[in-house]
């Protein structure tokens, strides 16, 4: 059986995989885990960042784990028979328990066996902000079987907003877009609580799947997801760039049954992509719509913070800024805004408190 398409999984855009190659006694045995839709990353607090790949496991015909992140999509080019990819965190939810909980507790085993010497660790993991019940336990389950001694759940847009800077503990709205592989979240945080969260299930992957139903309506070509990112990446944008810009594409041919080259502008990736941008901006509108007053007030004055990998689509925040004439800011490092702010909860318990979810 062959891949799904929309299952493969995606590295190109992620800084550099790393994998933790080092044993450290500075380590204290505390890590923060970013279980995102796209990648997961893993910090080591007094470390850094020290495991970044994507969400993504190899199960075998009978459903077992073969292999997670960047061994599953090694696997997955060179063993045909029977493999699949999966990508448990579907659509900002845990869409798959069983390869989640795996996938969770591999990562951290991953970490803990090249990094921290027999050390049961404290661990922050971030979850989608919706997460049900029975999501948190999978967590816990595989936390648990992963040799974890304390665990913290958070949710996403608040570790967002605090690796991204803003003050969430205090008395004053911070409004926080997270537009990541599977959704965007939109959340209105106040005094280390979410005061209004909206999720759309539109972000980076409709973004690339939107790329291939273009290329296929207009050309009769089929690109596969890692060119359709690609081209994302290049030529997309969500409002007219300074410069024009084209990019040659290949692709099958769908009526010549053969390789094809073609060449686009950035122009028709803007028109392929209009309507996911259109859903993530009126997210947005919604969102400034249903806050609270005093808390809008705040948001006018301080503006809206863009973070995740999908804001880093060009001009995304032009057309945002544009659209809500408010201020907008880019996160320092949308990739890992969600992973930093989660380490630093390892090092402000009080506000760690305030803010986990049990
Ligand atoms: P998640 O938190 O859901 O795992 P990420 O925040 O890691 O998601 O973002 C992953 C998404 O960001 C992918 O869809 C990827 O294609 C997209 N992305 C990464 N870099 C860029 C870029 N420079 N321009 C546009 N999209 C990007
Ligand atoms: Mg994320």
């Amino acid at each position: 059986m062959q891949p799904a398409a929309g299952d493969s999984p995606q590295v190109a855009t992620a800084p550099p995989a790393v994998r933790p190659t080092k044993r450290s006694w500075r380590s204290a045995g505390e890590l923060a885990v970013d279980l995102g839709t796209a990648n997961t990353l893993v910090l080591v607090k007094g470390e850094g960042i020290v495991l970044n790949e994507p969400s993504v496991a190899a199960l075998g015909p009978s459903g077992e784990v073969l292999g997670v992140g960047l061994d599953a999509k090694r696997m997955l080019g060179r063993t045909p028979a029977g493999i699949r990819a999966v990508r448990p965190m579907k659509d900002g939810v845990i869409a798959d328990f069983h390869v989640a909980e795996q996938l969770l507790r591999r990562f951290i085993q991953l970490t803990l066996d090249r990094y921290l010497f027999r050390v049961k660790p404290t661990v922050i993991v971030s979850v989608p902000s919706c997460i049900t019940e029975v999501e948190r336990r999978a967590v816990r389950d595989a936390a648990r079987s992963a040799g974890v001694k304390r665990l913290y759940m958070v949710s996403q847009p608040i570790a967002a907003a605090i690796g991204a800077g803003l003050p969430v503990d205090q008395p004053i709205g911070n409004m926080i877009v997270d537009v990541g592989g599977g959704t965007t979240d939109i959340a209105v945080i106040s005094l280390a609580g979410i005061v209004y969260s909206k999720a759309v299930r539109v972000a980076g992957n409709e973004m690339d799947e939107a790329i291939i139903h273009y290329i296929k309506k207009t050309y009769n070509l089929l690109i596969g997801e890692r060119t359709a990112e690609q081209i994302k990446i290049e030529i997309g944008s969500a409002y007219p760039l300074d410069e024009r810009t084209t990019m040659e594409i290949k692709g099958r041919h769908l009526i010549e049954g053969v390789p094809k080259t073609i060449t686009i502008s950035d122009e028709e990736i803007r028109e392929a992509l209009a309507e996911t941008v259109n859903v993530i901006v009126d997210a947005v509108r919604v969102a400034l719509e249903r806050t609270p007053p005093e808390l809008s007030a705040d948001i006018v004055d301080r503006g809206i913070v863009l973070t995740g990998g999908g804001s880093m689509l060009k001009n995304l925040d032009k057309r945002l800024r544009e659209e809500t004439g408010l201020p907008l800011a880019m996160a320092e490092d949308p990739l890992s805004s969600v992973v930093l702010g989660a380490g630093k909860m390892l090092s402000d318990f009080n506000l760690l408190r305030k803010i986990s979810i049990d």
